[in-house]
């Protein structure tokens, strides 16, 4: 395929998502983890614009601190691209815009839903005619969140989390993220976890002997009730995460005195979710917490996955 198919820009929007379960299994030889995980889009997004170009380049704007963010071939939207590209035996480049809105390093998947929308922004570019399931195989080898920011909604994700099943959801659910200025690396998240296991069972939840989603948490969101979601959140990397941040277990009780049903750290950290009976609750949930010197933001899911805008 040559550059003869590029044509006028492209706008992706992709969401970030929350894990409203996750549990995790003992650690492969490969270094990954067994997940069994219940993945929820929201509408917090990702946008990002691919132009035409000869050459591979990127911007990001939207981040306070740009050296968290690599713009060479270390980020994962450069590395969509460049896959597609060679997937689709395309010989030009792209000029690619990322606006991050989603906070870098946490436990968003900030960097998956760029790679998801550089994928379908390039494919709809260069008009590489690949087939969704084509896509899908591309998403998985560039991570294990990316399928998800691909397909959105809510869904089950199983293997380290990229073998996906839809879940029936009812209804929309709402959500005050609180988010943090600095970080957590997801694999020194997933470090603790392995040695806090090794050190004492007490410290950390036991690897679960089968890695299947809790037919309760399925149940909650195929009835869409709110509270019955807030009594199965679960998140098995919460334990190590709040190891190396102990200030998120203040901030989820905190939302939890603010009127939030309950909280959860987000993935491996360091967002926390609050999940809230409804939009009024979430407003004033948000409200209390921005009083005390916090960075709530009020989103909802599930959402749509990657998407063209316009
Ligand atoms: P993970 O997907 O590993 O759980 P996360 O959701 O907590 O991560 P991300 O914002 O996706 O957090 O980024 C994790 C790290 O990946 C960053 O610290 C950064 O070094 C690197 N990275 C690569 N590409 C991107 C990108 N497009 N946006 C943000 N970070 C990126």
């Amino acid at each position: 395929m040559s550059q003869a198919s590029s044509s006028a820009s492209v706008h992706v929007r992709a969401p970030g998502k929350i894990n409203v379960y996750l549990g995790v299994g003992g650690r492969h030889d490969d270094g990954y983890h067994a997940l069994a995980t219940v993945f929820q889009a929201v509408s917090l997004y990702e946008d990002v614009i691919a132009r035409p170009a000869a050459d591979f380049s990127l911007v990001v704007r939207g981040v306070d601190d740009p050296s968290t963010v690599p713009l060479d071939d270390r980020n994962l939207a450069m590395r969509a691209a460049k896959l597609l590209a060679a997937a689709a035996d395309f010989d030009g480049g792209v000029a690619l815009e990322i606006r991050k809105s989603v906070p870098v390093a946490g436990g968003m998947g900030g960097g998956s839903a760029d790679a998801a929308a550089a994928l379908v922004a390039c494919d709809a570019l260069w008009g590489t005619g690949l087939s969704t399931a084509r896509l899908h195989e591309l998403a998985a080898r560039l991570g294990a969140d990316v399928p998800f920011a691909l397909h959105g909604g809510t869904a089950v994700g199983t293997g380290r989390g990229d073998r996906l099943n839809p879940a029936l959801a009812r209804g929309r659910f709402e959500w005050v993220l609180v988010t943090s200025d600095e970080g957590l690396s997801t694999p020194a998240v997933y470090g603790r976890l392995d040695a806090l296991r090794e050190e004492d069972g007490a410290l950390a939840d036991d690897p679960p002997l089968s890695l299947d989603v809790p037919i309760p948490v399925l149940q909650a969101l195929r009835s869409g009730d709110a509270g019955d979601l807030a009594s199965s959140l679960h998140n098995d990397l919460q334990t190590a995460a709040v190891h190396e941040r102990p200030d998120l277990e203040r901030t989820i009780e905190h939302g939890i005195r603010a009127g939030a049903l309950h909280g959860i750290v987000s993935g491996s950290g360091p967002t926390v979710a609050l999940l809230c009976a409804g939009p009024e609750n979430a407003q004033d949930v948000q409200s209390a917490l921005r009083e005390a010197g916090l960075d709530p933001l009020h989103v909802h899911g599930p959402v749509p996955g990657a998407r063209i805008v316009g």
